[in-house]
């Protein structure tokens, strides 16, 4: 049975690629957002479909529709644009997410939240399970994004015990792809404008830090997964690829990749910056029988191809 789907955040760089999923299987999709960091452009395709309907709509706000799922990616992902207004990043987690879990026991939608790897802050357990209870500074720069999730998880968490509303909490792991914004700093966008570009490749620190990157397309069929489970398993559970990286060899690959002509130029490391971060997946594999398909070249050749038409 096809169903009327909420996605907050739904013009972000995620967000759009749900709506193409969703909208291919036939279902209604409601995708809402501030554009704060997310763009048309990244859902024009869609506009005219009588499946597709976009609002502008700030989750701090109250939201009413009659809805049977709710997607919860409403906020900027990248540390530059969830800096840049550390106060509203902290809004838009907590009272996003009460406001879309009020949504939710209203409608009895289920619902899920988009949280993240950084609810582990800088980990000193290897790789992260979700049994982990993280290390965060919360009054460190990055804090207004990674409190803000925890909080978020915590309401999440409270609002199924307390009243019965159907959660499911994903713990995103990086995710790079088409359509990320080309200036929000973010590591696979960043190396990739300037290698097109053949400007300097600004590694941050000694680039011996880790991540671990997962293809959209992963993702996004571990959010369906995760959606279509039983009740009983709410989550907490980490989606990512455990593939894992340093700074370094990304940028190497990248050039490798868009055979360029850019050098590696050293700045200093971000405040908090975390050194390793990769996933452990055992739960996603068990509980969703889902594991990423999409190796590192492959995702990279697709997102060059896009920046390529963006870029140059
Ligand atoms: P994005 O910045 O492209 O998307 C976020 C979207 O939310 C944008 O379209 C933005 O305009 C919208 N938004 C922000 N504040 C809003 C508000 N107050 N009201 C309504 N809309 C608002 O980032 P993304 O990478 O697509 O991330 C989507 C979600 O996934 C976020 O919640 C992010 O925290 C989470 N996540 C992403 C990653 C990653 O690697 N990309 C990793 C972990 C978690
Ligand atoms: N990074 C870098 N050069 C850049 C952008 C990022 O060396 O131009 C590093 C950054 O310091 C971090 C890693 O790449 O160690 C991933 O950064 P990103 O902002 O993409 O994600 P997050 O830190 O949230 O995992």
């Amino acid at each position: 049975m096809n169903k009327r789907i909420l996605i907050t955040g739904g013009a972000g760089f995620i967000g759009s690629h749900l709506c193409d999923r969703l909208i291919k299987e036939g279902n209604e999709v409601i995708c809402l957002d501030n554009f704060f960091t997310g763009s048309r452009q990244n859902i024009i395709h869609l506009i005219g479909n009588p499946n597709f309907e976009l609002v502008r709509h700030d989750v701090t706000m109250p939201y009413f529709a009659e809805v049977d799922e709710i997607y919860n990616l409403a906020c900027p992902a990248s540390p530059i644009h969830y800096q840049f207004n550390a106060i509203k990043t902290i809004k838009t987690s907590v009272m996003g997410a009460i406001n879309v879990l009020g949504l939710a026991k209203r409608t009895k939608a289920k619902i899920l939240q988009a949280s993240t790897s950084e609810v582990y802050g800088d980990p000193d357990v290897h790789p992260q399970t979700e049994s982990y209870w993280g290390n965060v500074n919360p009054i460190g720069v990055r804090s207004c994004y990674d409190e803000g999730k925890r909080c978020a998880e915590s309401l999440f968490m409270n609002y199924h015990a307390q009243n019965g509303v159907k959660i499911k909490i994903v713990r995103i792991f990086n995710t790079y792809g088409p359509r990320m914004h080309p200036n929000d700093g973010r590591v696979v966008s960043n190396f990739i404008v300037q290698a097109l570009q053949n400007q300097n490749i600004t590694i941050y620190g000694d680039g011996q830090q880790t991540r671990s990157f997962q293809y959209v397309d992963d993702l996004v069929e571990g959010f369906i997964r995760m959606m279509a489970s039983g009740d009983d398993f709410i989550g907490p559970v980490n989606i990512g690829n455990p593939g894992e990286y340093t700074i370094l060899q990304l940028a190497q690959e990248i050039i490798r990749l868009t055979n360029s002509k850019s050098e590696l130029v050293y700045m200093p490391l971000p405040q908090d910056d975390p050194i390793q971060r990769q996933p452990n997946i055992n739960l996603a594999k068990e509980k969703l029988n889902w594991e990423p398909r999409i190796p590192l070249e492959e995702g990279l050749k697709k997102t060059i191809a896009y920046f390529e038409t963006i870029v140059k």
